[in-house]
């Protein structure tokens, strides 16, 4: 896909989505617990059950999408194409089959295609939030998909209309 480039600013707080995995949510809740200080300088959102135990434990304000398997990390991914998303901590089960795994893979290539920081484990949510660009903005380049569109739509092959 060539495209022209555009680019967008991240603000000083950041649209924060947090996703656990069942056998990942308590080390999801002792992360939030441990760094709430810097979270709660953010705006959270997150798949269901991982939003309200969050929540309950934590105190953090966070608003909650559909569960997971019904649907909410599509709703988090539609979030981040509109631009609303600008971290994505999501701690999954690497040793455990999850029956919505194409949703977790769209989830993946999504935050990759829109350049988003996803931290799939401890040792990264750690990076990203030590990061000066959490507290500060940060400014990156993304290919204009507006452009694309007609310049795909431009030079794909015609069908046979008069
Ligand atoms: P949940 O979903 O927070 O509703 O458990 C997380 C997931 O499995 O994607």
């Amino acid at each position: 896909m060539t495209a022209e480039q555009v680019t967008l600013t991240m603000d000083e707080q950041k649209n924060i989505a947090l996703i656990a995995h069942d056998n990942k949510k308590q080390e999801l809740i002792d992360w939030c617990l441990k760094n709430k200080t810097i979270l709660e300088h953010h705006f959270l959102c997150g798949t269901g059950t991982t939003a309200k135990m969050v929540a309950e434990r934590t105190g953090l304000p966070i608003r909650g999408f559909n569960s997971g398997p019904l649907g909410g990390d599509q709703q988090i991914g539609a979030r981040i194409v509109d631009g609303k998303i600008d971290v994505v901590i999501f701690f999954s089960d690497p040793l455990t089959a999850q029956p919505h795994d194409p949703d977790v893979k769209a989830l993946l290539r999504i935050a990759q295609v829109y350049d988003i920081p996803i931290a799939n484990n401890r040792a990264t949510a750690d990076f990203i939030l030590a990061s000066p660009f959490m507290s500060g903005t940060y400014t990156h380049e993304l290919p204009d998909f507006h452009s694309a569109v007609k310049e795909r739509a431009k030079n794909l092959p015609k069908g046979q209309e008069n």
